[in-house]
C-alpha cells in the first residue's frame, strides 16, 4: 500500500508492520522508499487510511532546504540531525 505523507507526496510503501519497544510498545509500519531505504512510521503519525496512507505530517527527506546542512570538512550536504558525515566520517556535532 502507497504511502502519502502530509504534502502529498509518495513516500513509500508499506513492507511490514513492526513493533517498536521502547519503554511502551508501539505499533510502526515499516515503509520502504524508492530508493529502498526503510523507515518506520507510529501509527499515531497516521491521519487516514484509503486507497493509500495518509500521513499527518512530512517525513523528513533528503532535499528539503531547510533540513541540510555541509560538511564542514568535505562539504558534502547532511542532514540535519546527521552525527557524522557519512562521506568523510567528521563529527557534525
Ligand atoms: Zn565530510
Amino acid at each position: 500500500m502507497q504511502v502519502i505523507n502530509g504534502e502529498g507526496y509518495f513516500v513509500g510503501r508499506v513492507k511490514d508492520i513492526c513493533l517498536i519497544v521502547n519503554n511502551t510498545c508501539h505499533a510502526a509500519l515499516l515503509i520502504e522508499n524508492a530508493e529502498g531505504q526503510e523507515t518506520e512510521i507510529l501509527l499515531d503519525e497516521i491521519s487516514a487510511i484509503g486507497d493509500a496512507i495518509l500521513l499527518k505530517q512530512k517525513l523528513k527527506q533528503k532535499g528539503v532546504k531547510n533540513q541540510i546542512s555541509h560538511c564542514p570538512s568535505c562539504g558534502t550536504e547532511l542532514d540535519a540531525d546527521a552525527l557524522f558525515c557519512p562521506e568523510c566520517g567528521k563529527k557534525i556535532r
